[in-house]
């Protein structure tokens, strides 16, 4: 049993001040009738669905792509509606080619829909609005934002907020389920005279290699973030301070026979450790800043734990 609007003629365009570039509906169900039906709808939506406007009057509208998936989501809302819990103001959303979005690198489009209860100007009992608006654009945009907002400029690496939470959500992991982990500090020697003897760009140019050196040795499963400076840190999970220092002596050893562009041999000092049960970020960071500083002390080029 379809509704139908009153003071309304039925073939009128349905002006609703929406921007463009959302697809709107009207839905009304009566408790006892079919379900949900199209009252009313956007040329947005008609494009969007395509068909033409008539089709689209009294059916059942399509609210995501996927069949099943619609049909459920019609049969909650009637149940909602008949029910009375979807109260003026209350509403549903999702997204709608979330899966493939998930899957695929390329989602196109996403569209974010939402259903909200209202009463409206024409109609004798509450209605449903659904909306609908691609937000591909708006979903690759914060993405973006939030590679910038993660990633260290000159290197491509991580940067250090972003260690910071993950060293946070690590240290989380081991107290819960014992996972081990290890840091590597890594800090180059003499920088400075790299820097005041070839130039601030040859010492970019440096920082810029040695960073690719590390993840071509790391696996990817190891976390490794530019720390500041001529400073690393690498976060190798499931990995316990032994196997750690195997690496860091690996990495010592790669970095000290690479050839630097511009630069003559470049050394590193490494400062290894473990998680602890009880550790904070703080505690596990002095740690590992401790073995870095042992191993500068005690002559350079090696690694301490
Ligand atoms: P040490 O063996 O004790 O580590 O000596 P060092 O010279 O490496 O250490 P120091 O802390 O004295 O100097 C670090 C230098 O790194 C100084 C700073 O100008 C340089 N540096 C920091 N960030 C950058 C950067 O982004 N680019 C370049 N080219 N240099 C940088
Ligand atoms: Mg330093
Ligand atoms: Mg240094």
């Amino acid at each position: 049993m379809v509704e139908t609007p009153q003071n309304q003629t039925q073939g009128a365009p349905l002006s609703i001040s929406e921007p463009s570039s959302q697809a709107v509906a009207v839905l009304g169900g009566r408790p006892n009738g079919q379900g949900i039906r199209i009252l009313d709808v956007s040329e947005e939506y008609v494009q969007f669905w395509g068909g033409d406007r008539d089709h689209w009057l009294g059916a059942s509208p399509k609210i995501v792509h996927q069949e099943a998936a619609n049909e459920q989501l019609l049969t909650q809302l009637h149940h909602a509606l008949s029910g009375g819990k979807l109260g003026l103001g209350c509403s549903l959303s999702g997204l709608d080619h979330a899966e493939e979005a998930l899957l695929s690198k390329a989602p196109r489009p996403l569209i974010e829909w939402r259903v909200t209860a209202m009463s409206m100007p024409g109609y004798a009992d509450n209605v449903l609005v659904l909306v609908q608006r691609d937000i591909t654009q708006q979903v690759e945009k914060e993405a973006e934002l939030k590679r910038l907002a993660t990633t260290d400029m000159l290197t491509g690496l991580m940067n250090r907020a972003r260690f910071d939470y993950l060293l946070k959500h690590e240290l989380g992991r081991l107290n819960r389920y014992v996972r081990p982990f290890s840091l590597i500090m890594l800090d180059i020697d003499y920088f400075k005279a790299i820097n005041d003897s070839q130039g601030h760009d040859v010492g970019d140019q440096v920082l810029r290699a040695l960073a690719a050196l590390l993840e071509d040795n790391l696996r990817s499963a190891d976390y490794c973030a530019r720390w500041g400076g001529e400073e690393f840190i690498i976060l190798a999970p499931e990995t316990s301070l032994e196997q750690a220092a195997r690496l860091a002596e690996k990495i010592r050893q790669c970095i000290g026979s690479a050839a630097f562009p511009g630069a003559e041999r470049v050394t590193v000092s490494l400062g290894v450790a473990e998680a602890a049960a009880n550790d904070t970020p703080k505690s596990m960071m002095k740690r590992v800043d401790n073995a870095l500083y042992q191993a500068k002390e005690s002559g350079r080029d090696r690694v301490a734990c």
